[in-house]
């Protein structure tokens, strides 16, 4: 049940855990170079967006629709991110000029680019409400009283320096990569059918990895938009932050696991970061076994009383830093309240108001 000592990779997307060859079946053919398309479906193009991360890339999709396209998702608001855009106005867009754009959910590298694109091109932006929120949260400076939540959400869950480390934050946030908040004049609708060229999708919007995600689940031909949800090599990123306080993504996210593991096995998964595959029953369980391993190995840390901090070492195999650290002591604060909430483990409070967990 312990980690393998080959310690996962890291990125800002969450922990590199693979589902290998031949539980899945990865799309034959090449894989776009950075800022480069291929076309891998009827009218589906597969743009590959570089980005200045560790995570080095995002997938975006171009659709053919009509006499223009419709893009789903937008990549970082990096300068690498819009030479890419400005080199398709030269090329792609011109022949098949941008009519629409999709947001499959807020992260900075699927929404970023999106308001320097309405304005270039005048098109509609289209996401679910209940995204739009977090969204605005993203993009404003946090006020005073938010810095203080967040050092004090720290300190409670066993940091030290908490204050500095929240300072730190500020510098790396990556709300420094989004370019404004577009126009969302209609947002996009749980169960809506959204026409595009030839293609009917469905909206599926889930939880957990980000709040109102939203994929676009075509049933002939059988093909799925994922976003960030069933990604084949990387286990996304689960955050219980102190403004998500009282809920359960992890449990949000093993629900969405459930409703996306129940599409035919033969989809064709497109997710926002590497390659398109097949195999989605095995990627859905492999991901919840993931998950549940994890709570394991939190539960056998238990039979004394732990500070969430102390846990994400052995969460992730090694100290983290940066935003890496905060990201690690999110996703590890929300295995742990899942297990507060099955009844597995308690969170007693000491006199100075720290949070320590222990068996229930
Ligand atoms: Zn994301």
């Amino acid at each position: 049940m312990f980690r393998p000592p080959s310690l996962p990779t890291l990125t800002a997307e969450g922990e590199g855990f693979l589902t290998p060859e031949p539980r899945l079946h990865y799309l034959a053919g090449p894989t776009p170079g950075p800022g480069e398309t291929v076309a891998i479906a009827p009218g589906l193009h597969w743009l590959r967006m570089p980005m200045p991360l560790d995570l080095n890339h995002i997938n975006l999709w171009l659709i053919e629709d009509g006499d223009g396209c419709t893009l789903i998702d937008t990549g970082l608001a990096a300068t690498m991110c819009t030479a890419v855009w400005e080199r398709l106005e030269a090329s792609f867009l011109r022949e098949r000029p941008l009519r629409r754009i999709l947001l499959t959910h807020f992260h900075p590298d699927h929404i970023g680019c999106a308001a320097w694109l309405q304005r270039r091109h005048q098109v509609p932006v289209r996401m679910a409400a209940r995204a739009l929120p977090a969204a605005r949260f993203l993009m404003e400076d946090p006020t005073q009283a938010e810095r203080a939540a967040m050092a004090a959400y720290f300190t409670a869950h066993g940091m030290e320096a908490a204050d500095a480390f929240v300072e730190e934050l500020w510098s790396l946030r990556p709300g420094a990569q989004i370019r404004g908040l577009p126009r969302i004049d209609a947002p996009l609708a749980a169960g809506e059918i959204v026409t595009v060229g030839a293609w009917r999708f469905e909206v599926i919007e889930t939880d957990g990895h980000a709040i109102a995600h939203q994929g676009f689940y075509s049933r002939e031909p059988q093909l799925l938009i994922a976003g960030d949800q069933l990604l084949p090599a990387i286990s996304p990123n689960i955050s219980l932050s102190a403004a998500d306080w009282g809920q359960d993504p992890l449990g949000d996210y093993l629900q969405s696991l459930e409703v996306l593991g129940r599409l035919p096995q033969e989809t064709l998964v497109l997710p926002s970061h590497g390659r398109p595959y097949r195999g989605l029953h095995a990627r859905a369980s492999d991901l919840r076994a993931h998950h549940q391993e994890h709570l394991e190995l939190l539960r056998g840390q238990l039979a004394t009383p732990h500070s969430a901090c102390a846990l994400v070492p052995v969460m992730f195999g090694r100290q983290l830093k940066g935003l890496h650290q905060m990201f690690g002591l999110y996703e590890c604060v929300a295995h742990l309240e899942h297990l507060v909430g099955r009844g597995e483990a308690v969170r007693e409070s000491t006199a100075q108001g720290a949070y320590r967990y222990r068996r229930a």
